[in-house]
């Protein structure tokens, strides 16, 4: 279960992974916010700093490692498909949008690397799936 307090969090990570708009938090500003991504290289969860251009209070936005239990073949089928479908899959386990990245794909087949940048969870699929050929 999550208290109010991490599902405002996770709800202010997605915003910044969405490049939403980012209101200050602190009681009676309600200032914008400027995001800048601060994810080292190759991170699997992603970090940001929000500074509030009104009172400059400094808010620090990131993931939390997460990586068992792992996506299992359904969960990650059923994200893929999503994807396809043109629509955002997230993740089963905290529902963050999910990160699609097209792979060079030397047989000329699709092939995908899927990440979410909350907990860190990551998969690299053939599209389609080996099982789904006739
Ligand atoms: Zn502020
Ligand atoms: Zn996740």
């Amino acid at each position: 279960m999550k208290t109010d307090q991490e599902r405002e969090a996770h709800h202010r990570f997605v915003q910044a992974l969405q490049h939403e708009h980012l209101t200050c938090s602190k009681p009676g500003c309600g200032g914008a916010m400027d995001v800048a991504d601060l994810t080292p290289h190759n991170a699997r969860i992603k970090a940001y700093e929000a500074t509030c251009e009104r009172c400059h209070m400094v808010e620090k936005i990131t993931g939390k490692e997460e990586h068992s239990p792992a996506w299992d073949v359904a969960s990650i089928t059923m994200m893929a498909e999503v994807h396809l479908l043109h629509d955002q899959p997230t993740c089963p386990f905290d529902d963050t949008p999910i990160t699609f990245i097209s792979m060079p794909n030397p047989r000329r087949k699709g092939r995908y690397r899927l990440t979410c940048f909350y907990c860190g969870r990551h998969t690299e699929m053939n599209w389609p799936p080996p099982e789904a050929k006739g």
